[in-house]
């Protein structure tokens, strides 16, 4: 399909069409890339705008429920929904932590959603571009939310609170008094910490877990842009539908104020210019690892450096020298 109709279609909010240009942008063959620029540039400041929502949490805090229960009343509301995951584990060992087909059933099958799993790609860096391109491709589709999934490994987190203008932690009641050691910068990314499974049993540890969390979160540095009640800490139940419409208010709250005080446009356009800077420095890395001449004396100071024959910084100040 040619560029044109392929836009033109997106433009129209076609799944298929959007599913295809994902698949597009994931590709690592130089034509595809090709196409798949020509179509971004085609697509830009095309005026639509998501509020895009980052969401992490570790396995088992209830994310995919979490997804699906909310999506569906986003769904039900009459707003258009896409889910976006990273996944790092998918690229380390070819195994998906996200990416399992059963997850979100309800929702896949609903016509205002659109759900994409993490694509298997070699190195976090790839998997940032393509889901950054996919974001563009859901928004120029006209999807309302876009929530982009991570789980709580790693630096992905950085990753998507870097590409969302909201960032969500789900996080399980904690059946100790510890805070989960939940690192404290991922505590300071979070818009709004989410205490799932407040519900049954779980109900009082959930209580306590937010209280101990929102205590937490008074400890840490405000933002002078948001308003005083952020970033909260809340209780939700995905499995009963519990709170998850107070939750959706907070975060167009949130998303609101911002928009009001033009943080939501400055966020985007910083946020795009460290995408862009990221994207010269990969492309450089690699256009230098291409070079079997660069490679070949890469490998031989680094085993130098490995044998203690020179000192790293040596060693790199002679590679640098070289190259300039
Ligand atoms: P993920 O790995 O973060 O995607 O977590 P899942 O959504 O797969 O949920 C992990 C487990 O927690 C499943 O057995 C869910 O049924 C359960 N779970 C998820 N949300 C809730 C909830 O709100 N309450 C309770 N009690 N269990 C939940």
């Amino acid at each position: 399909m040619d560029t044109e109709t392929l836009a033109t279609r997106i433009e129209a909010g076609e799944r298929r069409a959007l599913a295809r240009a994902i698949t597009l942008v994931e590709s690592g063959r130089d034509d595809h890339r090709a196409q798949a620029i020509e179509l971004l540039d085609r697509l830009a400041g095309g005026g639509k705008q998501a509020l895009r929502i980052g969401l992490s949490g570790t396995p088992g805090v209830g994310k995919s429920t979490f997804i699906e229960s909310f999506g569906m009343m986003l769904t039900a509301q009459g707003l258009r929904v896409a889910v976006l995951a990273v996944d790092p584990s998918s690229a380390r060992s070819g195994g998906s932590i996200l990416g399992d087909k059963t997850r979100m059933e309800r929702l896949s099958r609903d016509p205002n959603a659109f759900i994409r799993p993490s694509p298997s790609q070699s190195a976090l860096g790839g998997v940032a571009r393509r889901t950054r391109d996919a974001v563009a491709l859901c928004e120029a589709a006209g999807f309302d939310v876009i929530l982009i999934e991570t789980v709580g490994v790693g630096q992905s987190e950085t990753m998507v609170a870097d590409m969302s203008d909201l960032f969500i932690l789900l996080l399980a009641p904690a059946g100790g008094d510890e805070l989960q050691g939940v690192k404290r910068g991922i505590m300071e990314m979070a818009d709004i910490i989410l205490v799932n499974k407040a519900d049954g049993d779980l109900k009082p540890a959930a209580m306590r877990t937010c209280a101990d969390y929102a205590g937490a979160l008074r400890l840490l540095r405000k933002r002078s842009y948001d308003p005083d009640q952020f970033p909260k800490a809340m209780t939700v139940s995905a499995l009963e539908e519990q709170g998850l419409q107070k939750a959706w208010e907070e975060m167009q709250t949130l998303a609101d104020w911002r928009r009001e005080h033009s943080h939501f446009t400055r966020r985007r356009s910083e946020q795009a210019q460290h995408w862009f800077g990221e994207e010269v420095r990969m492309g450089l890395l690699r256009r230098l690892e291409a070079d079997p001449a660069i490679r070949a004396r890469m490998s031989e100071l680094g085993q130098a450096v490995a044998a203690g024959r020179a000192s790293v910084s040596g060693a790199a100040a002679e590679m640098l020298g070289e190259l300039s």
